[in-house]
């Protein structure tokens, strides 16, 4: 099957079990292929339900799990988004295509050779709204800051102090964070500065923050 074929029926396994419901998410999935963000080496999986490596031991979240977060971060056209962990560049892709024309997507990695990987990717797919920033996404990016949501693609023991207090009153927080259960995928709301209301979608597998 042609890697078109594949992504359109990765698509409509996703719409079908229902975790795709936004049509404006939906459209971003189309419009940003995956393919563009995987290694050569394993460009036939683009399309495959399933996680892959980018390098140094990482890798390129699952469409479902990313389906599942971005649903769950429900973003906007206007808003500004921080991701932590940036990796291949693709979830920043997919929110900075969602918030566009004017919102704007700031993702941070701490490994260079992922910063280089993430920038060389965005570019590929002409998204001028997504800046990839090296540094140690635990203290956020107080520069860019208030953000009006924000997106941890590693687990956490806890959502960094510095990601909760960079993000408005009003806005949410998604991120894997490991507590005694495992790793559980978090909705956090902030309702005020120091009130948060805490959703739980379930156990999701990511690899630490650093
Ligand atoms: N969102 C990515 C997948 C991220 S995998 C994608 O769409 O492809 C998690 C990433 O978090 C890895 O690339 C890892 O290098 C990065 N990471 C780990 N600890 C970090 C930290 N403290 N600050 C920033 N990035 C970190």
């Amino acid at each position: 099957m042609e890697l078109k074929q594949r992504k359109e029926s990765l698509i409509n396994h996703l719409i079908d079990t229902g975790v795709l419901k936004t049509p404006r998410i939906i459209e971003a999935f189309k419009k940003i292929p995956r393919h563009l963000f995987i290694r050569k080496d394993y460009i036939r999986h683009a399309y495959d339900d399933i996680p892959l490596p980018t390098f140094k031991s990482q890798t390129i979240s699952q469409p479902y799990t990313i389906s599942v977060m971005t649903e769950a971060l429900e973003p906007k056209p206007g808003e500004k988004i921080l991701e932590i962990g940036a990796g291949s560049g693709y979830q920043a892709a997919l929110l900075g295509y969602c918030v566009r024309p004017k919102g704007k997507i700031i993702t941070v990695e701490l490994e260079l050779d992922l910063v280089e990987f993430a920038k060389k990717n965005i570019k590929k797919v002409k998204l001028k709204n997504v800046k990839v920033i090296q540094g140690d996404g635990k203290k956020g990016y107080p520069k860019e800051s208030p953000y009006d949501k924000c997106m941890i693609t590693a687990a956490c023991k806890e959502i960094p102090k510095p990601v909760i207090e960079q993000v408005k009153v009003g806005g949410r927080i998604v991120a894997p964070v490991n507590n005694f259960f495992g790793q559980r995928m978090m909705v956090v709301d902030k309702l005020s500065k120091k009130k948060l209301k805490k959703g739980d979608l379930g156990s999701f597998v990511f690899v630490p923050l650093r």
